[in-house]
Order: C-alpha cells, then sequence, then structure tokens
C-alpha cells in the first residue's frame, strides 16, 4: 500500500464529464489499496477569463484582490471533483489552501510555500475520507489569500507530497510523458521512462511545458519522485528521480529549442573596465533577464557585445540599450528577432567530452550557422536563424541517437 498524491491539470477537469472520469480513476486506485490525496487546477482556461475580468476592473489589479479573484478557479474544480467521488459512493472532501494550510510568504501572485502541516489531510486520510486540495493558493501569515504563480499547481502537489512524506507524485497531464523532443515538429520524438530532475530543470527552462520549473526544483530538493502521466489513458508516463536513479547510460536525453529569445548587438564598444555594468545595469533595472552573453574583442580598443532577451522585452530592451550606446560613445546598435535556441540536454554529459563538437558537426553538416553557443555540465545550447530550427531539432535529435529504433 503507498500514499500517493495525484494532480490533474485544467485540461483533465475542464468539464464535469472530465471531473467524473477523474473521480473513477482516483476511486479505482483507492480500491487497490493506495491513499490518494487529490491535487486540482482550474479548469482549462479558467485562470485567463478570471484575469481577463480583472483587467476590465483595474489595468494593474490590486494584488491582494488578484488572487482573492484567482483563487477561486481552483475552489469551483475541487468542490465539483468531491461531489462527483460521494456520488459515486466513496467520500472526499475539499480543502482550500487556507483550510489545510498551505502557508505562504505575502509575496501575492508569486508566493512561495513554507510549511504544509499536514493533520488535516491525515485525519481525513485516516478515516477513508479522499482529501482534495485545491492547488495553487495558499495563505499568508497575515490571513490573506496568495497564489503561487502560473502552473503553480504542479508545485502544490509536489509541496504536498513532501510534506505527507508520499511515496510519489503523480502529475496528470494531457501529453503522456516527457519526450525526446517536441513530438508536433519531430515525429520521431520518443518517450523518456526515467530522467533526472537536473535534466528535467533544464528542458523545463529550455522551452519544454511538461512541468513547472518550481515544482522540479522543490521535487529535487527533497528527493520526491514525480512520475508524468496523461489522464486520459492507463499507460506509464516518464519518471522524474534522482540521478543516481537512471537506468540506462545515455550522454544526451533530450532536444529543446525555444523561439522566445531576441539577439541585440552593441557595435564598437569601448573597451574599458565597467562598460558591461552600463550596459547590464538598466536592463536588469527594467527586470529584463538577459540569457547569453558574448564579448568579442576586435582591433584595438573596440568590443562588440552581444547578447539575448526574451522576445517579449525585446523592443524595451533595444530603446535601453540605445540610450546606453550613446552614452558610452558605442558605435550603434543592431537587433534581431528571428532567432531560435536548440538545445542538447543530458548528464551523461558530465564524464564524456566532444559531446559540444559533436553538436557543432551536425548542425555544420546541415548547413546551420551558429550565431552564440553556451554551454553549462549538462547542456549546450546554440542560437540558430529561427527558420532553421525544426531542421536543427530534427538533426540532432537523430544524430544524438534519439529517434525511435
Ligand atoms: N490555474 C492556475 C493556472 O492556470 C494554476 C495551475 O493550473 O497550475 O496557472
Ligand atoms: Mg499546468
Amino acid at each position: 500500500m503507498a500514499l500517493v498524491v495525484q494532480k490533474y491539470g485544467g485540461t483533465s477537469v475542464a468539464n464535469c464529464n472530465r471531473i467524473k472520469r477523474v473521480a473513477e480513476r482516483v476511486i479505482a486506485r483507492k480500491e487497490e489499496g493506495d491513499d490518494v490525496v487529490v491535487v486540482l487546477s482550474a479548469m482549462a482556461g479558467q485562470t485567463n477569463y478570471l484575469i481577463d475580468l480583472a483587467l476590465e476592473m483595474q489595468a494593474h489589479p490590486d494584488p491582494r484582490e488578484l488572487d482573492v479573484l484567482l483563487s477561486t478557479g481552483e475552489q469551483v474544480t475541487i468542490a465539483l471533483f468531491s461531489m462527483a467521488v460521494k456520488e459515486m459512493g466513496q467520500d472526499a472532501r475539499s480543502f482550500l489552501g487556507y483550510q489545510v494550510p498551505v502557508e505562504t510568504d505575502s509575496a501575492h501572485s508569486k508566493a512561495r510555500i513554507q510549511n504544509i502541516p499536514t493533520s488535516k489531510l491525515q485525519e481525513a486520510i485516516s478515516k477513508g475520507i479522499i482529501p482534495v486540495v485545491a492547488g495553487f493558493q495558499g495563505v499568508s501569515s497575515t490571513g490573506d489569500i496568495t497564489t503561487l504563480g502560473r502552473g503553480g499547481s504542479d508545485t502544490t502537489a509536489v509541496a504536498v507530497a513532501v510534506s505527507l512524506d508520499a511515496d510519489v507524485c503523480e502529475i496528470y497531464t494531457d501529453v503522456d510523458g516527457v519526450y525526446t523532443t517536441d513530438p508536433n515538429i519531430c515525429p520521431s520524438a520518443r518517450k523518456i521512462e526515467r530522467i533526472s530532475y537536473e535534466e528535467m530543470l533544464e528542458m523545463a527552462s529550455l522551452g519544454a511545458k511538461v512541468l513547472e520549473i518550481r515544482s522540479v526544483e522543490f521535487a529535487m530538493r527533497y528527493g520526491m519522485p514525480i512520475h508524468v502521466r496523461s489522464s486520459f489513458t492507463g499507460t506509464p508516463g516518464t519518471m522524474v528521480v534522482k540521478e543516481d536513479e537512471l537506468m540506462e547510460d545515455v550522454l544526451v536525453s533530450s532536444v529543446t529549442y525555444s523561439r522566445d529569445e531576441a539577439r541585440i548587438t552593441i557595435k564598437k564598444v569601448p573597451d574599458r573596465p565597467g562598460i558591461a555594468a552600463m550596459i547590464f545595469n538598466p536592463i536588469s533595472d527594467a527586470n529584463i533577464i538577459v540569457d547569453m552573453i558574448i564579448q568579442n574583442t576586435r582591433a584595438g580598443d573596440l568590443t562588440d557585445m552581444t547578447f539575448t532577451v526574451p522576445k517579449g522585452d525585446f523592443d524595451q530592451a533595444m530603446s535601453i540599450v540605445e540610450k546606453t550606446a550613446e552614452k558610452i560613445g558605442a558605435e550603434s546598435v543592431a537587433g534581431d528577432k528571428n532567432i531560435a535556441k536548440v538545445s542538447i540536454i543530458g548528464v551523461g554529459m558530465r564524464n564524456h567530452a566532444g559531446i559540444a563538437s559533436r553538436m557543432f558537426d551536425i548542425l555544420a553538416r546541415h548547413n546551420v550557422n551558429i550565431l552564440m553557443i553556451s554551454t553549462s555540465e549538462i547542456k549546450v545550447s546554440c542560437i540558430i536563424d529561427e527558420k532553421y530550427t525544426e531542421l536543427a531539432v530534427r538533426a540532432l535529435h537523430e544524430g544524438f541517437g534519439l529517434d525511435k529504433k
């Protein structure tokens, strides 16, 4: 007998029928002998709908009231779900964030979970009642309702699992696991059976959108295994586990891509101390996150500085950089929105030399020019021309032996 926390995302609870299907699933699991705690998201689209309503009232909705509003999405699904379970002859009880309580700090819309006392959940479990927890929400020390940030129900689920010392946290979604790359652009993508937390974190930050990043960080910190699987099938999905629990030795476990970045180059910058700070301080003051940075030394004491920012921040970053360029006497500023980042990820890279050069070879063989490169212990990313994204992803997927056998 195991204690399992199951989280169902918005598409799995998108309407009453789907909620009933999930209830059947949960009951079946319980009748097999496991204890199940359920964490739910709002119905698909509901959180966006609520945000739109808020924007009709205030251009910048009051953070406290916005959290009160957004938390209602999950309130609806946990109540409906508990009713469905009761109708099917089992017992369930819904818990809003403050009723558990899921204790957080007071940062509205991006609150961090600090503690989850488990006595109420445990009491329900011991009575055979299925606890149904609202994802994404908590309560601050002042008693205010908080939310954890978009996609935050994943984090609620992992945190509840950790607090209860559950055996596994199952995240049910509309895909049946984590894939070696995006099957939409690479038909030979395969489902990964086991992947490490580190790889999953890289994948999430490099564009794969299966799990919310914070939930993976949380799981990694406490060694909570996550099972990502589909709520529409019964097949096993992907286990996210500690690195030493991986079964096979693979060099590269996945290929990711992102079209969310843009590139800015400042040409002929005077090469002296303090220049980088002068360029990047105003950008970070504007809360724009810079990803890759390259500085090439040119002849004399002038240098080019190239870096990437999220596409959505491109226009603002350009106008900031243009002002800085004038101030420091740089020659000109150029921007390019038509870029993509392709990356290979794998913990196997730690112990193997030559993985990066193999990536460059593969791209070269397909005539894909590399504009920028960055590496970490377990990933290599290249910025390329956006129009070669799919070609590059497929070539790397094949080149590193990830294609379906
Ligand atoms: N309902 C929230 C959102 O859409 C939280 C979640 O679904 O995880 O972001
Ligand atoms: Mg989600």
